[in-house]
């Protein structure tokens, strides 16, 4: 009976790759003058991890990456180089792409979805027949009064990559002893839920090391956050009462911002000697400029990842609405992976996979202590929106060897994508 059953999967799974040939070859000779092109838009962690599946298949496809940046400096371990752990350098990378995918460095200023034609500064321009966006965030318009996103002197964010952190650590570094830091973050949705707090801790874990005294105020426009319990206690064993959160109900939304004061809601002025806004956001600006979008986020097919009403253009990572998957790289990676399979599915005519997604996002609190939450997710029943199917997270009362092979394992999550992705 079990070798009967074995002799019938063997046959399936013979007749499937015998199909699946059959409609690749098929598929090379439909495209035998011309292979459909795929332009990526963006070769951060969406866009890398399309053109790291889509390169298995070359034979099918011309495959084209555009970012405006030749080295790519990631968000994820950006707070560890904030906190000494880590030094700029390892979060820096110049993308080693396959010799048959060409990397374009330029900056995308329009995309006229009716001509299926990317638009650069001057003349120059390029066609495509499927395009893939992976632009990350942009900033909304209007931010708290009297704060300007583009004010990277005085208040800077560090929220998208650029070479903005040396003068966040300049700002820090020249902060003296009984100093007050004042960060505001936003609420939902943004980029890397837990960001914000492990942000906090990295300017604690660097004002540790500068031996001076120190006050963290988050003021939140939240009442919760991820992974708040474990975060409230790693602050008080690490570093005392030096950081203290600050919900929305109790006046943590902050309204107005004017040189080293911010004011929350309810009017109260709170003065401090560095003030971090991370700003709110929404969807990249490019996508914006081409009209693609006409809400925060882009609204997409969650099973293709195809744009609402423009079917040869595909978004994935930050930009889109993806129900209940949070932003983030490892969720980013995930969608790619879903995104470029059935893309080379409907290439080759053949039925769409049912995803399954994943998401982990490790945090950390000080040197060689992180934490976790790994989150997996499913399409609904009716397959337009990306639900949770449930999370595990780090325990609370975590040992001091479980705070360190989690940091060890954050470690080797970060070495092994950036490698996989920037060779
Ligand atoms: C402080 C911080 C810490 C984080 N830590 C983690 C973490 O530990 N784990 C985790 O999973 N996630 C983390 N994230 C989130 C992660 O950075 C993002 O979710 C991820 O980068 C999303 O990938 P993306 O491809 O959408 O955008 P990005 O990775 O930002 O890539 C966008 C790319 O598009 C390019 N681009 C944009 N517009 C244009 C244009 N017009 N023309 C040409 N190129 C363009 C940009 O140069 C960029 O390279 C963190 C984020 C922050 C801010």
């Amino acid at each position: 009976m079990i070798k009967k059953k074995r002799f019938f999967i063997n046959s399936v799974f013979k007749l499937s790759l015998f199909l699946l040939f059959n409609q690749i070859s098929t598929a090379k000779k439909l495209y035998a003058k011309t292979k459909p092109k795929v332009v990526v838009l963006g070769a951060g962690f969406g866009g890398a991890s399309c053109i790291s599946y889509l390169s298995n298949f070359t034979d099918l496809i011309d495959l084209v990456v555009v970012d405006k940046n030749k080295w790519i400096k990631t968000c994820p371990f950006s707070n560890l180089v904030i906190g000494n752990l880590i030094d700029e350098s390892n979060i820096t990378f110049k993308p080693k792409f396959n010799k048959n995918i060409k990397f374009v460095v330029s900056e995308f200023k329009f995309i006229d979805a009716e001509r299926k034609k990317i638009l650069f500064d001057g003349k120059s321009s390029l066609d495509y027949d499927f395009l893939i966006m992976s632009p990350g965030i942009g900033y909304k318009k209007k931010q708290i009064e009297g704060y300007s996103v583009d004010d990277d002197k005085n208040i800077p964010h560090c929220w998208d990559g650029e070479n903005k952190i040396t003068n966040f650590k300049k700002r820090l570094d020249s902060l003296e002893n009984n100093c007050k830091v004042i960060i505001s973050a936003p609420d939902y949705p943004y980029r890397c839920p837990p960001a914000p707090y492990e942000r906090a801790s990295m300017i604690a874990n660097f004002l540790t090391g500068k031996n001076i005294k120190f006050k963290i105020l988050i003021f939140d426009s939240k009442n919760s956050f991820t992974k708040k319990n474990i975060f409230l206690k790693e602050w008080k064993e690490i570093y005392g009462n030096s950081i203290e959160w600050v919900s929305k109900k109790k006046g943590g939304q902050i309204s107005r911002f004017e040189k080293k004061k911010v004011f929350n809601s309810n009017g109260e002025k709170i003065e401090g000697d560095f003030i971090h806004i991370i700003p709110e956001q929404k969807a990249g600006k490019i996508i914006f400029d081409s009209k693609l979008c006409s809400s925060n986020w882009c609204k997409i097919n969650p099973q293709t990842f195809q744009l609402s009403n423009f079917k040869d253009i595909y978004a994935v990572g930050d930009s889109v609405d993806a129900g209940d998957m949070p932003k983030s790289a490892f969720s980013a990676e995930s969608q790619a992976k879903i995104l470029s399979l059935n893309l080379i599915n409907r290439i080759l005519q053949k039925g769409y996979l049912n995803p399954v997604f994943l998401n982990t996002c490790y945090s950390f609190s000080s040197n060689d202590r992180a934490f976790s939450i790994t989150s997996w997710y499913k399409l609904n029943t009716t397959k337009d929106k990306i639900v949770s199917l449930g999370s595990s997270q780090s325990s609370e009362d975590g040992l001091n060897n479980e705070r360190i092979r989690e940091s060890k394992e954050a470690f080797g999550w970060y070495e092994s994508i950036t490698k996989t992705l920037y060779g």
